[in-house]
């Protein structure tokens, strides 16, 4: 049996393509285009490049964005007036605190501090995820479901499972798996016998950040994986390569479909970025 390719860059064009008349409603009925706004604090390589790539995402699809760049060394004090001023400002529809933060900030009172109608992200842990239509859902997870439904659109009793337990991706996930009524195990780094568990998954979300985690003997035939890890790993000739949790080439061999590392969940997730913004910006028309 050979899987198929679950393609996230094609689905992630399709999300920003259906958000064009939205957005254009918005610019119709407010005068201006919905607003995003992005807080970065210090200089951390990758985020620098994450934050760049979001602006430049919404850039294209004809949002105004604002980045709040703060230094390094600012203190808990500071960050949560900048976020108190995004709140209050009538321009930014939604916002995101970029992570990680520098150690001596605490990340779970800064974004707890976010207004929940202008939360990105939505990354405050909420119990009832996925059971408010109208809730903003964290973009990882929500892009994961986007991806999913491609080749499972009913998910009623479906076993999921979770490999993974962040407060990012895997809690989230496991939570929106539970709402569309899957019976969900969720996996974390304690767990005894992980593959008896992958094993038995119809859905397989593997967000554990370890190279390579599950193999094809770790997964069910005709199970759709989901591979939220990236990892840049030295390749054949010393050239840099970009590999999941997942063996990529060995769960085609058995699962029905997977999504690739890269071009997989990375777009989708910038993608629901978009998506969330919009939605924020869509509800102060009502
Ligand atoms: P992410 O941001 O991708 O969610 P984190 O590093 O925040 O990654 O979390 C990693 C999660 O993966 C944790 O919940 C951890 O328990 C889980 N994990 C790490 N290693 C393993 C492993 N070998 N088997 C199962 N779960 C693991």
């Amino acid at each position: 049996m050979t899987g198929q390719l679950l393609n996230g860059r094609l689905l992630a064009d399709k999300v920003r393509a259906q958000l064009l008349p939205p957005i254009a409603d918005v610019v119709a009925r407010r005068g201006r285009p919905p607003g995003l706004g992005v807080v970065l604090v210090g200089e951390d390589g990758p985020s620098v490049l994450y934050v760049r790539n979001k602006i430049r995402t919404a850039t294209a699809l004809g949002l105004v964005s604002r980045v709040v760049r703060l230094p390094q060394d600012i203190g808990q004090d500071a960050l949560l007036a900048a976020i108190d001023a995004l709140n209050a400002d009538g321009a930014i529809d939604a916002f995101l605190l970029q992570l990680p933060l520098p150690k001596h900030l605490d990340a779970q009172q800064a974004l707890a501090r976010i207004a929940p109608h202008k939360d990105a992200d939505a990354l405050r842990p909420v119990a009832a995820l996925g059971r408010d239509p109208d809730a903003l859902v964290p973009c990882t997870p929500a892009g994961c479901l986007r991806l999913i439904e491609e080749v499972q659109p009913s998910l009623t009793g479906c076993h999921a499972v979770v490999v993974g337990r962040s407060q990012i991706v895997g809690q989230p996930m496991a939570q929106l798996l539970l709402a569309r009524d899957c019976t969900v195990t969720i996996c974390h780094r304690h767990t005894r016998d992980l593959p008896k568990h992958t094993r038995m998954a119809d859905i397989l979300v593997v967000a554990a950040g370890v190279p390579h985690l599950i193999g094809g003997a770790d997964i069910q035939p005709g199970a759709v994986v989901i591979d939220v890890g990236i990892h840049r790993v030295e390749g054949p000739g010393g050239k840099n390569r970009l590999i999941g949790d997942v063996d990529t080439e060995a769960a085609l061999q058995v699962a029905r479909a997977i999504t690739p590392v890269p071009g997989g969940v990375g777009p989708m997730t910038i993608a629901m970025l978009m998506h969330n913004a919009v939605r924020a910006a869509r509800r102060t028309l009502r």
